[in-house]
């Protein structure tokens, strides 16, 4: 039995924050019923049930914990029996917010054993101007509270380039997540996606030109290499065990399968979607994205990743030895310093991270 990877996307959130381009949307108590039966229906005539045990589970949004620990508990329940997921074994992770009135114990007793919060600041002008519902304060409640209740993988998400950010309010979240000694952060910069209420009003916000975000990113290295913290990912560090499993299966280019409006999947070679739209899901309206898995994507996800690329590993993959063209341009990369080749394969350095998007396309040219 081939394991894989298992997402589920529960798209309500109680409001829509002003940077964000995930699919969610308001929702009542009868939409996330619906919506549940949907998920757990589907869950169990997929044609893939059955033929696959995931490895790991993942509720994403959206703000997952928002239909409650007793529906959570359904859907887990729905996965262990069409799909073998072993919650002693398994990373099962829920994304919450601070703030929101959650079941820990329910979720721990449900199978749950990796919280993800969505912090993104604790510096209580930057909460504000990004929308947020809660402060800090609500926040380290919710670690505390979840922690006493059982859990002992925590995330946290904070943002960089947030408009008005210095590398000093950086800092106090930074301190903030790692004086609360959670088991993994994870640092995305903010991006001004198209159909935002910040792209309407991005020429209002006073946003970090790139060599500012490039000094804030040196900043939340730095400082997460002194509290002990590994860098295992351009955007993630965790203390040593504690890294995604979920998200490695991603940039390790593994299978996975995602359910629920918006949601991504890469099976048996092949990527496919449902369109952000709740009623497109219910209706089996599948979108085909073409193959996946090929060398040049294999190369630029591992690239994300500080283990780098493996020759043994891509080996293993492709049943060919990494070929030539690759390890030609990389020993002109390192004299540049952006690539580091090690024994069996190469990576990113730190310089390299910065500037990741330009220094895979020249390794994939
Ligand atoms: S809570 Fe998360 S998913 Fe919901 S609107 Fe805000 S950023 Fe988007």
């Amino acid at each position: 039995m081939k394991d894989i990877g298992f997402y589920i996307h529960i798209p309500f959130c109680d409001s829509k924050c002003p940077y964000c381009d995930f699919y969610s949307r308001k929702g009542t108590e009868q939409m996330y019923e619906e919506y549940t039966e949907q998920l757990i229906g589907k869950i169990h005539d997929s044609k893939y049930a059955g033929k696959y045990a995931a490895k790991t589970l993942y509720f994403g949004g959206g703000t997952p914990g928002i239909i409650g620990a007793q529906r959570i508990g359904r859907i887990i329940s729905a996965v262990k029996e069409s799909f073998f997921l072993d919650t002693d074994k398994s990373e099962v992770t829920v994304e919450l917010n601070p703030g929101l009135n959650t079941d820990y114990y329910k979720l721990r007793e449900n199978g749950v054993n990796r919280i993800s919060f969505g912090l993104q600041s604790a510096v209580e002008s930057e909460l504000e101007l990004l929308g947020r519902r809660h402060s800090s304060i609500d926040a380290e409640k919710c670690v505390d509270k979840a922690r006493s209740e059982g859990f002992d993988n925590i995330s946290l998400d904070i943002m960089t380039a947030v408009p008005g950010q210095t590398e000093e309010s950086l800092k106090q979240s930074i301190r903030f997540c790692t004086d609360l000694k959670v088991q993994h952060i994870s640092a995305y910069i903010l991006k001004i996606e198209p159909g935002t209420v910040f792209y309407k009003k991005r020429a209002e916000l006073s946003l970090p030109e790139d060599d500012e975000t490039a000094t804030l990113y040196e900043c939340l290295c730095t400082e997460m290499k002194k509290a002990g913290y590994r860098h295992y990912e351009i955007s993630n560090f965790c203390r040593p065990g504690y890294e995604s499993r979920h998200n490695l299966l991603y940039w390790r280019d593994e299978e996975y399968l995602g359910l629920g409006a918006s949601a991504h999947s890469f099976l048996e070679g092949k990527r496919f979607y449902y369109p952000r739209s709740m009623q497109d899901f219910y209706d089996d309206n599948i979108i085909d994205d073409g193959t996946g898995g090929d060398e040049d994507e294999y190369i630029m996800l591992a690239l994300r990743l500080a283990e780098g690329v493996s020759y043994d590993r891509f080996e293993e993959r492709f049943g060919y030895k990494l070929p030539e063209k690759y390890i030609k341009r990389c020993v002109q990369l390192e004299k540049n310093g952006y690539i580091k080749i090690m024994d069996g394969g190469f990576s990113l350095t730190e310089k390299g991270f910065l500037v990741s998007n330009a220094v895979i396309a020249y390794l994939l040219s």
